[in-house]
């Protein structure tokens, strides 16, 4: 546990910027970590139009914990958690600083809650695959926050508006999942084939598109008792709840934009959000 004295002088060292915008990011296949594609173009597209954050905070869908932690290393490893795949993917590292600081800052504007200080997690697929793209330099320090698979959307969305204060210190926040995301309906065949969704998967992405972009959060948070394409297209709180964490984030005067929006291999979207 540091002193106080030093995170306070860390938290005076961020300087008052323009609150930092808001980032959903569908990230889809590992592959796409180090595969050119319209994805990709889209996730370094949208980071040139960032101002350059002083951090990151992640809130990944690959990291679901019993309870809340936060990554409180100062060299996060490069995780690769995942099986199956080409050799040229397990040895990407992306070495970004962690910041320890951040780490009890967002511990304590997280009380209640009681987050964890993790030493031991690092980097996995849903936070490097995009951030690789956002910032191939590596050089801006991140952290993870890890999704609690015991509580419910709404204690999720609650409990991320509680980092509010962090956008006007120029911490960017980053959700990273997909919000249609069924993997045992992948049709592997057609994994290249354009925009291509099964019939519920395009009727889920066009409701679940309307209440995103017509403020409609509560539904969002709901999507449990919406209809059965949108039990389709969200099987498991995994890959959606990072959403959720985005959009809590949401001030009312903001913005909010959809790019990547395209279905994949006929039950993935990979919808990405920006707010701000
Ligand atoms: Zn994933």
């Amino acid at each position: 546990m540091q002193n106080l004295n030093n995170l306070k002088q860390f938290s005076d060292s961020l300087h008052n910027s323009e609150r930092m915008p808001l980032l959903f990011l569908g990230h889809g296949s590992p592959m796409n970590a180090i595969e050119e594609n319209e994805f990709v173009t889209g996730f370094r597209n949208v980071a040139k139009t960032l101002p350059k954050p002083t951090a990151i905070i992640c809130i990944s869908a690959h990291w679901f914990t019993n309870g809340t932690k936060v990554t409180a290393m100062e060299m996060p490893q490069t995780i690769h958690d995942f099986g199956g795949f080409p050799k040229p993917l397990y040895e990407v590292q992306y070495p970004a600083k962690g910041s320890p600081e951040l780490a009890e800052i967002t511990q304590h504007l997280l009380e209640p809650a009681l987050v964890e200080l993790d030493e031991k997690w690092g980097l996995d697929h849903g936070a490097w695959s995009v951030l690789r793209h956002l910032y191939p330099n590596a050089d801006i320090p991140v952290i993870q926050l890890s999704i609690d698979y015991t509580k419910p959307a709404q204690y999720h969305f609650d409990l991320a508006q509680k980092l509010s204060k962090l956008r006007e210190k120029g911490i960017l926040i980053i959700g990273s999942g997909n919000i249609v995301h069924n993997l045992r309906l992948v049709d592997f065949q057609n994994f290249h084939k354009d925009d291509y969704g099964y019939d519920w998967a395009i009727e889920a992405r066009s409701v679940l598109n309307n209440y995103l972009l017509q403020g409609d959060f509560q539904s969002l948070i709901d999507y449990e008792k919406q209809s059965s394409a949108i039990k389709l297209a969200v099987p498991s709180p995994d890959h959606y709840l990072p959403l959720i964490y985005t959009l809590a984030l949401k001030q009312k005067n903001e913005e909010l934009s959809l790019f990547n929006d395209k279905l994949l291999a006929g039950s993935l979207s990979m919808t990405s959000v920006r707010i701000g």
